[in-house]
């Protein structure tokens, strides 16, 4: 269990004002300037020492990311871009930080722009986050007034600017290519790599983008030391971490906790437990929606991080826990994550664009029985021609729920199809 001592965000709850007079005494912004002139390549080392993994999703060291950059560039900006367009379905980890912790995440973009070498950040915040936009300003603000930010930042000769975007609502521009598309005015649909962001974003320039909760972290990490963080969690799968939990708990909420906890530890310490009692728990999706799920067996005994939950098949992805108990229909739930792939998919690929809409129309039939038994590898085939076959991850995050339901969950489908065929066998032929 993570101690006191060692909570990055003291402002979770929003028990404190986010302003920053009270940031101040909660330990932001102190001699940000002696962090800065250590230099970049010590900023770049320590990021990669402590051994922090991107808190979006995907789960690959940001002090590498970082590193990836090009150095010395003089002819054109390089820019920092915070991806705030939190829409995985059960994540709300990065609201709380705008909205309660903002200049945590304010002060980390100084300290990342100035380690890649940007001049500005663009911070892209959820189009439905109105308070969360709000309080982000009014943090940049203050950081202006107060000579943190903006020409001669904190007094080291250091000048960089930082901006909000607002999103419109697209899941899609959670994407970091689609998104760097929507600043810059244009539909949000993801690009083909290469060039990844690193050669040519936003505008063209190199760009790098970090997740909300990846760069709030980091001037903690730096003052308190790489070594701090790296004796935290696991080996690989270092620090604390954001989760949130959702469904039928009996207190969901968002708690930081040390990477690497156990699944049941943290239901049962944090969010009172599944209703009923763990027995009466069926299964978790343990990272948003995009992972697949896992069934109570499973969930009995796994650490929540990047490592163990690969290796049962499913994936840490934004840390946000699904809950269901045993009244659940596990197959119209991932029904229910099928139309919403179908319907946020943006059509310019054609597995995604014609596959999600397949799968999710024969996943409804999966819901009443109404299929017959050779759909289900039928749909199984499917969700292997989508995976790895798109231009972006959308096709994968629609093709894994699906994976995971017959993994775990096939002889449930099948009863439906058979009780199908008895009810109504003329419909079924
Ligand atoms: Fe668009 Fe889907 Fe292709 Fe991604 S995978 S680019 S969302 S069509």
């Amino acid at each position: 269990m993570l101690r006191d001592e060692d909570r990055i965000f003291t402002n979770l709850y929003g028990y404190q004002d986010f302003g920053l007079e009270a940031a101040r005494k909660r330990g932001d912004w102190d001699n940000t300037a002696a962090i800065l002139q250590n230099g970049r390549e010590w900023i770049i080392e320590n990021v990669k020492d402590s051994g922090l993994r991107g808190r979006g999703g995907a789960g690959f060291s940001t002090g590498m990311k970082w590193s990836f950059m090009p150095k010395n560039v003089t002819d054109k900006p390089v820019y920092l871009v915070i991806n705030a367009d939190e829409g995985e379905p059960g994540t709300c980890k990065d609201r709380d930080i705008l909205r309660h912790d903002p200049h945590k995440l304010i002060e980390g973009c100084l300290i990342a722009g100035f380690a890649i070498g940007a001049s500005a950040c663009y911070i892209y915040i959820r189009g439905e986050f109105y308070n969360e936009s709000s309080n982000v300003q009014r943090a940049i603000d203050e950081a202006y007034a107060a000579g943190l930010i903006g020409k001669n930042a904190c007094g080291t000769g250091y000048s960089y600017d930082v901006y909000i975007h607002r999103g419109a609502g697209a899941y899609i521009c959670g994407e970091e290519t689609a998104l760097i598309e929507s600043i810059e005015g244009k539909k949000g649909q993801p690009r083909n790599k290469p060039p990844f962001p690193a050669q040519a974003g936003l505008y063209s320039c190199p760009t790098t983008v970090n997740n909300v909760e990846s760069i709030a972290v980091v001037p903690t990490i730096l003052r308190r030391g790489a070594g701090w963080f790296a004796g935290l969690g696991r080996p690989k799968n270092t620090g604390t971490k954001l989760f949130c939990i959702s469904g039928h708990v009996n207190k969901p909420c968002n708690v930081e906790e040390e990477m690497g906890i156990p699944l049941k530890e943290l239901i049962e310490r944090h969010a009172g437990g599944v209703r009923g009692g763990w027995d009466n728990l069926l299964a978790v999706i343990p990272g948003g929606s995009s992972v697949p799920v896992l069934p109570k067996e499973i969930c009995d005994t796994v650490l929540m991080d990047f490592d163990s939950l690969r290796d049962v098949r499913s994936g840490l992805g934004t840390a946000a826990v699904i809950v269901m108990d045993k009244s659940t229909d596990i197959v119209k739930a991932i029904a229910r994550l099928s139309s919403f792939y179908a319907h946020e998919s943006c059509g310019q690929c054609t597995p995604c664009r014609e596959g999600t809409g397949w799968m999710s129309r024969v996943m409804q039939r999966m819901v009443t029985g109404n299929a017959r038994m050779e759909e289900i590898d039928m749909l199984l085939q499917v969700t292997k021609q989508v995976e790895g076959h798109t231009i972006c991850a959308l096709g994968d995050a629609a093709a894994w729920p699906i994976q995971g339901l017959f993994r775990h969950f096939r002889p449930e489908v099948e009863r439906r199809i058979q009780a199908y065929r008895n009810s109504a066998p003329l419909a079924a032929e």
